[in-house]
């Protein structure tokens, strides 16, 4: 356990101007410094930005005492594709053989990018705070998973549901809540598209054309196409699995599911 970072995290109170001024010291930072990152609406992010960014929060709110409490302890920062609903991930690893220690971060490139598109047809909210633009959510991403980061160094355990996290999230960031509202490509599916689960769709691959049933919606749709040979599922039916970009397809019925 961390005695330095435990004694900061428990012992400052910060002021809301205090979160203000830093974090918009950081956003502009962010845009200097990165090699990738021009502009606050980018289309460009590279994991070098999210190292840029966590050491910016750590130097500004922790004194360094995050990297400090990481210590020879890999810190890994991933941009990931497969998140498609969380906006971040903090994960430790411990190898068996010797029990070293890992860490990495990870922030969904997936959503980022589905946010903050032209006529989004909603305000995003990211921790009980209106985003403005793709930087800001990183950022509100990164204060979540900072602290995910922390709680792990200091008692081993972190969990953004309970009141310990929240508090600290309050207290450091101004945090109101810790879950975001960055438009996930289920939303969009259904927004622009109309499909969601259930969802009787039609496509053509391969010259084909195909009708089936949308099973799950996650950066591309689960479609169930039934057929003889295909794998059996619980109602009974066999099905085989296509995975298809939203795009390619068309609604052609409503709710299959449980009929
Ligand atoms: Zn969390």
């Amino acid at each position: 356990m961390s005695a330095e970072l435990h004694h900061i995290i428990t012992g400052q109170k910060l002021r809301p101007e205090q979160v203000a001024e830093r974090t918009v010291a950081i956003h502009l930072e962010l845009l200097e410094r990165s090699s990738y990152l021009k502009v606050p609406n980018f289309h460009i992010i590279h994991p070098q930005d999210l190292e840029l960014l966590f050491d910016a929060y750590d130097a500004a709110f922790f004194q360094g005492a995050v990297r400090r409490a990481v210590g020879n302890a890999p810190l890994r920062f991933a941009l990931s594709k497969r998140l498609t609903s969380a906006g971040g991930k903090t994960k430790r690893t411990r190898t068996r053989a010797t029990g070293a220690l890992s860490y990495e971060l990870s922030v969904s490139s997936t959503i980022l990018f589905n946010s903050f598109e032209e006529g989004d047809h909603r305000a995003i909210v990211a921790c009980g705070l209106e985003c403005r633009d793709r930087l800001e959510a990183v950022q509100r991403i990164m204060e979540h998973e900072i602290i995910h980061l922390i709680e792990l160094l200091v008692w081993n355990k972190s969990k953004c549901s309970a009141s310990r996290f929240q508090a600290i999230t309050r207290n450091f960031f101004g945090h109101k809540a810790h879950t975001h509202s960055l438009i996930t490509p289920r939303e969009t599916a259904y927004v622009k598209h109309g499909i969601r689960s259930g969802s009787t769709v039609t496509f053509v691959l391969d010259g084909k054309q195909h009708v089936g049933v949308v099973n799950r919606v996650t950066r591309r749709a689960t479609v169930l196409i039934e057929d003889p040979q295909g794998v059996r599922y619980t109602n009974g039916k066999h099905y085989f699995k296509c995975y298809v970009p939203v795009e390619l397809l068309t609604v052609v019925g409503g709710i299959a599911r449980g009929s």
